[in-house]
């Protein structure tokens, strides 16, 4: 038990998008290969959004899942880029289109900012794809920093983000 609780140790808070080819199926692909090396604990729904930045090129999938770790922050993220890469995408243009993205949004209640990772990520709370499916599976969670749940967040922020174009599919 003890040792179940040490490989688990971390839980974090991953977005996952894609824009280009059969964006349902990346994600699915995405979450299967994390789900080899990461406990997942709960995905979100999946949404449909608009692009924000850079607009011209194809609407996101995007949806949001939990998972349980004991890989330290650079080492998560060198995984998540090896997924990345692995899944077939290649580097492109910041907030361009793109197979697979996947981010890590919150970990644990730690607060990170170095050249390679920045935690909470810095766009969460101004993106209502990450905001709206992190409701769902970590609304109650604690947004380290501003000491409020990510549901209060999400709630006070509502108004502005309502002009963010977004869909459940089915
Ligand atoms: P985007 O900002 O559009 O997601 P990329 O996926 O290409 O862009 O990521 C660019 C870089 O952002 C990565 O190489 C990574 O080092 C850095 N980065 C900083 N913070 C994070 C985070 N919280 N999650 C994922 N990548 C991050
Ligand atoms: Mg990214």
């Amino acid at each position: 038990m003890r040792l179940l609780k040490l490989l688990h140790q971390f839980k974090v808070l991953l977005g996952l998008g894609s824009n280009l080819g059969d964006k349902k199926e990346n994600i699915a692909h995405a979450i299967n290969h994390i789900g080899k090396t990461l406990y997942i604990k709960r995905t979100s729904n999946l949404y449909q959004t608009c692009p924000t930045g850079y607009i011209d090129q194809p609407d996101f999938y995007n949806r949001c899942i939990t998972v349980e770790t004991e890989l330290f922050p650079l080492s998560l993220l060198a995984f998540l880029k090896d997924t990345e890469i692995g899944l077939g995408r290649k580097r492109s243009i910041k907030w361009g289109p793109r197979l697979i993205d996947i981010d890590i949004l919150l970990f644990d209640v730690k607060l990170i900012y170095s050249r390679r990772l920045a935690v909470p990520h810095k766009e969460m709370l101004k993106r209502k794809f990450a905001m709206l499916p992190a409701c769902e599976i970590a609304g109650d969670w604690i947004y380290p920093g501003l000491h409020k749940t990510v549901k209060a967040l999400y709630r006070e922020r509502r108004e502005a983000l309502a002009v963010q174009k977004i869909m459940k599919i089915r």
